[in-house]
């Protein structure tokens, strides 16, 4: 577990900030979030394409290495400043996906887990899509399962997921996400990070449950599958 957030903590680390030189998360230079070689280098990184419930999934860069890092660090420290860099090709995807979708497809966030978001109170999706000009998004929504209250099992946070078996995920998440207002539409479902794939699985479930196609997934991240 990693400790608790501390609000005075975060505010005295932004007024440091203001003040000292912030070093490169790539390779230490005292400079940006991101130096411009890092971010050269982070341009060169390769995409990935995926299979995720039957529905192509673009990722902009494979989960691993600097990509990986930048990721941890704005979900898990709130490092914003890293969202340009990773968002402007996380967009690009949407648009693509969207230019090449039928007319009135709409784009649907996986939301964040209520952990994740308690703790971090803003959601990196919308940050990432923000940075890359993409705005005005939907979001699918966390579903109430009698007994079990709201689910997140998802993310660094999830206790135990690693230890758990394949099926064990999946029987856990499904039933998870609901989709409203999507009968008859065309969908393009975006998340930050894709691992295992069964959280995306269940929001091309959700949106197919409530009467939509999902026509592309798009990811920020995804390890290979
Ligand atoms: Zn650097």
């Amino acid at each position: 577990m990693p400790p608790a957030p501390h609000p005075w903590r975060d505010a005295l680390a932004a007024v440091v900030a203001l003040f000292l030189p912030v070093a490169c998360l790539g390779c230490g230079a005292p400079d940006r979030a991101l130096c411009r070689s890092c971010r050269a280098a982070l341009a060169e990184r390769p995409r990935r394409v995926r299979l995720v419930g039957g529905v192509r999934l673009d990722a902009a860069f494979e989960y691993e290495g600097l990509v990986r890092t930048l990721l941890l660090e704005l979900k898990l420290r709130g490092r914003v400043d890293v969202a340009g860099p990773l968002g402007h090709r996380t967009a690009a995807l949407v648009r693509r996906a969207l230019a090449e979708a039928p007319p009135g497809t709409v784009v649907l966030r996986v939301p964040p887990s209520p952990r994740g978001r308690r703790r971090r109170g803003f959601d990196p999706v919308v940050l990432l899509l923000a940075r890359g000009g993409v705005r005005g998004t939907g979001r699918l929504h966390r579903a109430r399962v009698p007994g079990r209250g709201l689910l997140g099992t998802r993310g660094p946070a999830g206790a135990g997921q690693k230890e758990r078996t394949a099926l064990e995920r999946v029987a856990a998440t499904v039933g998870t996400l609901r989709a409203d207002r999507v009968q008859g539409r065309d969908v393009v479902l975006v998340d930050d990070v894709v691992t295992t794939g069964v959280t995306m699985a269940e929001a091309v479930r959700a949106v197919r449950a409530a009467g939509g196609r999902v026509v592309r997934c798009v990811a920020t991240a995804s390890v290979e599958s």
